[in-house]
């Protein structure tokens, strides 16, 4: 990923990596966030922050988060939600995730603002389908500003950028307009909300290199760290 930043001629510092670790043990968890503090250790000039940890399921958040909030404070990460999710599982979502990037209705926006736990609010990603393939979950392109504008009639939740999940090609000019469209869709509101800081996270292992080109700065590779997946 720093390869990647300086290849389009971006700063490390500009994109943050975030680990999907479905199907990974916390032990190679453990291990994968030593390995991200010894690089950031070693290489303290490029100023990258510390890699945020992102699952799919609730189940297995639920079950990861108690042992990862028990590593000490130089490694414990920061967690983030990445899948969909039903209102019935919120309040198990939200005791270990500090972010949810899954938000594509008014509805689940209401819903998760009713379940924030204190008075903090909750950073929340709007997940837009940008390929319209009709087996990817999110907000069409269409729907983005009503969600923009639930989440900001909402004092518990504080929007936090958009998400997306490419088109499942391995042509980039397929790709790269999907994620194209969020950095516009992304624009737009900051241009009517300009005192939020609003980012994109975009790119997998298999199109990390393209979604930094267009602007990423929350990449989510998970193979491309762990290896394939079985
Ligand atoms: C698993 C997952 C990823 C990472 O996919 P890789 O191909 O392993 O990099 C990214 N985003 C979401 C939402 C995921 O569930």
């Amino acid at each position: 990923m720093v390869a990647a930043t300086v290849a389009t001629g971006r700063k490390p510092s500009e994109v943050q990596l975030c680990l999907p670790t479905k199907t990974q043990p916390v032990e190679l968890i453990h291990a994968a966030l030593q390995a991200d503090a010894d690089w950031r250790a070693a290489n303290p000039h490029q100023a990258v922050t510390p890699a945020i940890i992102a699952e799919n399921r609730v189940q297995e958040l639920v079950a990861k988060g108690p042992a990862l909030a028990e590593l000490g404070a130089e490694l414990r990460p920061e967690l983030h939600f990445i899948g969909p999710l039903q209102t019935n599982k919120i309040n198990h979502a939200l005791r270990w995730a500090a972010a949810v990037q899954t938000v594509d209705t008014p509805r689940l926006a209401a819903a998760l603002a009713a379940r924030v736990p204190g008075t903090e609010p909750l950073p929340v990603w709007i997940q837009v389908n940008v390929s319209g393939e009709t087996t990817k979950s999110g907000a069409a392109p269409a729907e983005v500003t009503e969600v923009v504008d639930a989440v900001g009639q909402l004092p518990q939740l504080r929007l936090a950028g958009f998400m997306t999940i490419a088109a499942n090609s391995p042509d980039p000019a397929v790709v790269a307009p999907g994620f194209a469209l969020l950095r516009t869709l992304r624009d737009d509101a900051a241009a009517r909300f300009p005192n939020l800081d609003l980012g994109l996270s975009m790119g997998m292992s298999r199109d990390l290199e393209l979604a930094v080109a267009e602007g990423s700065t929350l990449v989510r590779a998970g193979s491309a760290v762990f290896g394939p997946r079985n």
